[in-house]
């Protein structure tokens, strides 16, 4: 990180990033030449690297047609072209998208559609939304005030609405008892949610929303056989809709189109975006049931909510060619096969390692749980900012990883989540795990002595 004067508002307001200024595959190109592998596609955004000539193309032809236009007036080729690639066959009931600029704005749509189905069906008792702790859903007021993710709410917490309550999540890792079976643990789960519902008031809850795979907040976190069988139950016994954020797990990175389709159920609406653009474009969706629109459509005729930039004919386009490219070349099939090398190469490599506690994911999506103690699962001192030197550290050996600190309640615990490109080949794979092997080991040994 060189020093220099910005006008950007960074992140950081320490320090000014180098800038990249060229994408090639899996690599992103740094000012200084530099090239780092995209291991964790920025946050899980990247699934066919950069610079792709087709979404390129696509991108170019749609410029030289149309850039722009409201959604008050028209609609466009790409958005309807998009919509039908992807609930024009209804997944598990899917049947409308609505196209907004990214996870946040998916997750607000989500939420609000919820909320005006209820009024729409003359339920408008129906205002508590239910969520679990250790997810994020987004920024934007609604998302984090559903979001369990403790150090991004702590700041706002006085403008988080009270709407939302959380329970406990699918965490084996930290929150399965030793003595339980996977079974016993759903089950356990099942009933704080359940208790939740009764203490709310089950007649008054909207909706119960989580991440099927939990990205970014605990590290790509799969929940326990049967657990959304169990929680889709219990919201069907109310009278709720299952909201399913795959912001970041959806659009193949788990290696079926949608996460829950190796769940055993599907939700009344769903959140999608990294995946769904691939970065080329800000581009998010939310995706509802036919039952919930055709219920709009027969009271009120529209939903009431919008943005400027619904369904960006750019944006589409992009997401379309996106969309196009992983179907036409088999990659989900790919992030299967690379997937299962990148668990193996991961044991391999951490299986044994005395600060390694857990090694968990889907697809490719997977993390290591860095822990001080492997036997009594306890974290590093968070004042060590292991995550932190981490990141540094690949970053300097030419890796971009993403790791994450607060794994185990928002302030404990550190892990490395790892995302990369669907594109990324089975050489790639071995390298991306050498060098964060190379990475945590430095670390630690720094930390040790
Ligand atoms: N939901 C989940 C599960 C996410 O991982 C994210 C972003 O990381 C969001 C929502 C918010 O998406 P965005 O940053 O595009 O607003």
């Amino acid at each position: 990180m060189t020093a220099r004067t910005s006008r950007v508002l960074h992140r950081s307001l320490r320090e000014t990033p180098p800038k990249a200024i060229g994408g090639d595959g899996i690599y992103l190109i740094a000012e200084d030449g530099r090239r780092v592998i995209d291991a964790s596609g920025g946050a899980a955004v990247s699934c066919l690297g950069h610079q792709h000539p087709r979404v390129i193309a696509a991108i170019a032809k749609q410029t030289s047609q149309l850039a722009y236009a409201h959604t008050a007036f028209f609609s466009s080729e790409p958005a309807e072209a998009l919509a039908e690639v992807l609930v024009g066959h209804e997944p598990g009931g899917l049947a409308y998208a609505y196209f907004v600029s990214g996870g946040s704005e998916a997750v607000e749509a989500s939420i609000k559609l919820a909320r005006q189905y209820f009024i729409e069906r003359g339920e408008p008792q129906r205002q508590h939304f239910i969520a679990r702790r250790q997810s994020y859903h987004g920024n934007t007021l609604g998302a984090l005030a559903a979001g369990g993710n403790a150090w991004r709410r702590a700041p706002y917490a006085p403008l988080l609405s009270s709407a939302f309550s959380h329970v406990s999540p699918a965490f084996t890792y930290h929150e399965k008892h030793e003595s339980e079976t996977d079974a016993q643990f759903v089950a356990r789960l099942a009933a704080e949610l359940e208790a939740e519902f009764q203490r709310l008031g089950p007649d008054t809850v909207a909706a119960f929303l989580a991440e099927p795979v939990v990205g970014a907040t605990a590290g790509a976190v799969t929940a326990p056989e049967g657990y959304f069988k169990a929680v889709r139950a219990i919201c069907d016994r109310h009278g709720a809709l299952l909201i399913l954020d795959e912001v970041m797990s959806g659009m193949g990175r788990t290696g079926t189109t949608h996460a829950w389709e190796q769940e055993g159920v599907a939700p009344d609406i769903q959140a999608i975006a990294k995946g769904l653009g691939g970065g080329y474009q800000p581009i998010g969706a939310m995706l509802a049931s036919k039952r919930i629109i055709d219920t709009i459509r027969a009271g009120s005729g529209a939903f009431q909510h919008g943005h400027t930039y619904l369904a960006h004919p750019l944006a589409c386009a992009a997401a379309l060619a996106v969309q196009d490219v992983i179907r036409e070349d088999g990659l989900l099939a790919q992030v299967r096969e690379r997937g299962r090398q990148l668990e193996q190469r991961l044991t391999e490599r951490f299986g044994n390692h005395r600060h390694v506690g857990d090694i968990r994911g889907r697809g490719l999506f997977w993390a290591i749980e860095l822990v001080a103690d492997r036997a009594a699962r306890t974290p590093f001192d968070p004042a060590l900012k292991l995550h932190q030197k981490i990141k540094a550290e690949a970053l300097a050996s030419g890796l971009g990883c993403y790791p994450g600190g607060g794994t185990v309640d928002g302030v404990r615990g550190d892990h490395v989540l790892l995302a990369p490109p669907y594109i990324t080949s089975a050489q790639e794979i071995d390298l991306i795990v050498d060098k964060l092997g190379a990475a945590v080991d430095n670390v630690l040994d720094n930390i040790n002595h």
